[in-house]
């Protein structure tokens, strides 16, 4: 039986990192301060900005929240984050996705300053981490990585397939397994043959949003799996894009879902934060 690379654990433990150096610098007079704006009555997004607050509240980061209504103009939202991002007291401002159709989500991104852009999303900052030069690693990519070190496995030199490639989350991991020496392939809607590429890969990050596509058959003896995927099925229960029991029977080490990716992915933003206050602080010449 695989190892289970426990991601509310390590999330923990990266907390409490982030909690004392919060601490360190609220006493030199900056506290870290994320802003969290939710457009509309989407359930999930409204579950995910919930875990962050009281992710933030748990740190001791300054959070503060916009939950605007269905309706808004995008000029309404982008004017928003025109005071946010000159307001000193907030360091990262995150905009749940998706938005309500009638705003282009591109426009939003852009207009995220990118010192404060947390989520890593602004083309400033993909263009940085493309180079490997980077202030914010995007969130969902980052956690992966940390659990793939946890897990003791040099990912030098390894055969690393990724299942998906969106701006999010697919692009950006293949650029941080690039950057950490790994042989990465890419995987989507139009690969051909899917299940023998997988078969070839050391380390699978699937990141599909199709509950239990990848299962046992497609995993090589002794790979590492890491399950990205959060499909909501039809009795309500949180299911990946891995099937966790036939791949854990073959897998040297596997995320659960939940469990997994999901709080690292939050601990990652609180992690941005902190970075974000502290070279504010730096700037300001306190630290
Ligand atoms: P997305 O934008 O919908 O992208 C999905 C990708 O999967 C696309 O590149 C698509 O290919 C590819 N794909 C779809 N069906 C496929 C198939 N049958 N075979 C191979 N590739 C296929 O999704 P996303 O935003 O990257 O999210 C992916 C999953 O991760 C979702 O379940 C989401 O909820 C979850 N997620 C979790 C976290 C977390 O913190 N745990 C964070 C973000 C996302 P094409 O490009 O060809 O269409």
């Amino acid at each position: 039986m695989a190892i289970i690379l426990d991601g509310k654990k390590l999330a923990q433990k990266i907390k409490d990192n982030l909690k004392a150096q919060t601490i360190r610098l609220t006493e030199k007079g900056k506290t870290p301060g994320l802003a969290v704006i939710i457009v509309g009555n989407n359930s999930a997004s409204r579950i995910y900005v919930n875990s962050k607050k009281r992710a933030c509240a748990e740190i001791g980061i300054y959070s503060e929240e916009y939950a605007l209504p269905e309706d808004t103009s995008e000029k309404e939202l982008l004017e928003l984050i025109e005071k946010l991002n000159k307001n000193s007291d907030i360091d990262g401002i995150l905009v749940q996705l998706p938005l309500p159709g009638h705003i282009d989500e591109k426009a939003v991104i852009n207009a995220i300053s990118p010192g404060k852009d947390v989520d890593a999303f602004h083309p400033v900052n993909v263009g940085k981490i493309m180079i490997g030069d980077y202030d914010f690693l995007p969130c969902t990519p980052a956690g992966v990585i940390e659990l793939i070190n946890e897990s003791g496995i040099d990912l030098e030199g390894k055969e690393c397939v990724v299942i998906g490639r969106s701006n999010i989350v697919g692009k950006p991991m293949s650029m941080l397994l690039l950057h950490k020496n790994a042989t990465v392939t890419i995987c989507h809607s139009k690969t051909v043959n899917l299940a023998e590429t997988v078969r070839r890969a050391d380390v699978v990050v699937a990141a599909v949003g199709r509950a239990q596509l990848i299962n046992g058959d497609m995993i090589k003896e002794g790979a590492v799996v890491i399950d990205v995927g959060m499909n909501r099925l039809e009795d309500n229960t949180l299911a990946g894009d891995v099937h966790f029991e036939s791949c854990a029977k073959k897998a040297y080490a596997i995320t659960p879902v939940p469990g997994g990716v999901g709080p690292m992915t939050i601990a990652m933003l609180m992690k941005n934060t902190v970075k974000s206050a502290s070279l504010a602080c730096s700037r300001g010449g306190v630290e």
